[in-house]
């Protein structure tokens, strides 16, 4: 996708820092599901939240595509619970997932090291990639529920570490002659896989 290959580039080139890339991963589930909120702010302009980071102009327009125009709008701060779906209901969950996965690395496999520029990047890809499952539509539209938006309310949802860690995922992992346990459920395939042939060979069914 252009979006994430746009990510990749900067990352390379040692300008983005990682809550940024998460934005920018997050932003392309928004569009993928169409969400139509009344003034949302689409991408001609880039509305923030207060925080520190987003007031250097200079690293922003340093990141941002030359195809692209921004008109960079700041939110009040202390509004982020009233006005910030994505962080009220997306990001925490998004999160979530990413600590459970590297929680796991660490106990499981100390020679994976995700602190890697690419190793996160791909971390992030698979985790992204996971997440705009159709399967968690209700999910993404919840938040803006959370938010106190007037939408209307999905019916019951599992969020994201639900589907992907069920109960009873620790088993045989899908792939043939792998002895290790799963520990993940693909949300496409359905399939368990161990920590090496989900995340290490970045799984992309
Ligand atoms: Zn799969
Ligand atoms: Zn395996």
């Amino acid at each position: 996708m252009e979006l994430e290959k746009e990510v990749r580039m900067h990352i390379e080139n040692g300008k983005i820092l990682h809550d940024s890339v998460l934005r920018f991963l997050i932003a392309g589930i928004i569009k993928k599901y169409k969400i139509d909120i009344e003034n949302f702010i689409g991408s001609e302009s880039w509305l923030n939240d207060s925080w520190n980071s987003w007031k250097d102009t200079a690293a922003i327009d340093s990141v941002t595509p030359s195809s692209h125009k921004l008109k960079l709008l700041t939110i009040p701060a202390g509004c982020t619970g009233r006005i910030q779906p994505c962080d009220v209901g997306i990001f925490g969950s998004f999160k979530k997932v990413v600590k459970t996965l590297t929680n796991y690395a660490q106990l499981t496999n100390s020679n994976y090291k995700f602190q890697t520029r690419d190793e996160t990047l791909k971390l992030l890809s698979l985790v992204w990639r996971q997440l705009c499952s159709p399967k968690l539509e209700k999910w993404a539209r919840y938040a803006w529920v959370a938010a106190g938006y007037d939408v209307p309310r999905p019916a019951s949802f599992e969020t994201p570490a639900q589907l992907l860690f069920p109960r009873g995922v620790a088993g045989d992992c899908t792939m043939h002659g792998c002895s290790s346990t799963s520990f993940v459920k693909c949300l496409y395939c359905e399939k368990l896989f161990c920590f090496e042939h989900f995340v290490i060979d970045h799984h992309n069914c």
